[in-house]
């Protein structure tokens, strides 16, 4: 299968596309981004991910540009890769334009996109997975989608290199914030606890999806701040993502989430994600 990139309408082989360097979102980290997936040629929760992507680009005062414009290229470059399982990353970046921190909005944004296949994570969902925790130090608006990942891919690094997979951020004040690049839930007497959405975290399209099951199946929740010491007693953790989709985090910092296992009732939100998103 092809791995191709959209560069401002134009469809062409990855390793064909580039920026320039007075790009922006090259040199300042002026640009937003989202990231779609597919699961069996069918591409999930697009208008969600459109409309967060449109909020961004508003909250940081680009130009308006037509959002029916970036999902016929998303379409176009997903049909044109024939990738099944596909990850669909989108970028735009407020300009081209001789290096100044101010900036005028003349200059048009430059769109780039890439399809490229993503591997099925499904086998991590079974085992579940070990997580550390960090002081939250990213900036104060989280809850747009900025290429500006410098802490989160610096916080996900430490988690690596400590045999984990990946860091979960705490703020100051002792409150569970998100993962670096997926929202945080815990269970706790069977009831679901996730972030309310403000501007410390991400308003992630998974963490959505997974509220609208719990409120389906009739499972309890609650958007609420949760601290560190109820992480590490909860009767079940697991993040949530686009990529991600339902991980079970079954040891936090070193210490066992109930019994190192992942919980029965994110299981089911894991199968119910899936079957969402029309997979058996
Ligand atoms: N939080 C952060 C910081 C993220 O980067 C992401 C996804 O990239 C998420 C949460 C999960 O969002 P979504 O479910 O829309 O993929």
């Amino acid at each position: 299968m092809p791995e191709l990139a959209y560069l401002n309408g134009k469809i062409m082989p990855i390793e064909e596309a580039f920026v320039p360097i007075e790009d922006r979102g090259y040199q300042f980290g002026d640009a937003v981004y989202e990231y779609i997936a597919s699961h069996n040629g069918k591409l999930f929760f697009m208008d969600d991910h459109i409309a967060r992507l449109e909020r961004s680009l508003k909250e940081l005062s680009y130009p308006s540009i037509s959002m029916q414009m970036i999902k016929s290229g998303i379409s176009d470059l997903f049909k044109a890769s024939m990738i099944k399982r596909a990850g669909i990353y989108i970028q735009i970046s407020r300009a081209v334009a001789p290096r100044n921190h101010g900036f005028s909005n003349q200059e048009p944004v430059q769109i780039i996109m890439t399809a490229k296949s993503l591997p099925d994570t499904h086998h991590h969902a079974n085992k579940g997975a070990s997580a550390i925790t960090m002081e939250d130090y990213r900036w104060d608006r989280c809850d747009i989608k900025t290429v500006q990942l410098l802490p989160n891919c610096l916080s996900k690094q430490k988690a690596v290199d400590q045999g984990a997979y990946d860091t979960i951020f705490i703020s100051k004040e002792n409150i569970v914030r998100e993962a670096t690049s997926s929202n945080v839930f815990i269970i706790k007497n069977n009831k679901v606890l996730t972030h309310p959405l403000t501007n410390k975290i991400l308003p992630g399209i998974t963490r959505k999806v997974i509220l609208e099951v719990c409120m389906d199946k009739k499972i309890a929740f609650e958007e609420s701040f949760f601290t560190l010491e109820q992480l590490y007693d909860a009767d079940e953790v697991f993040l949530s993502g686009t990529v991600t989709e339902v991980l079970p985090i079954i040891t936090i910092d070193s210490k066992n989430i109930a019994d190192k296992k992942p919980g029965q009732l994110t299981q089911v939100l894991f199968k119910e994600l899936r079957s969402k998103a029309g997979v058996k």
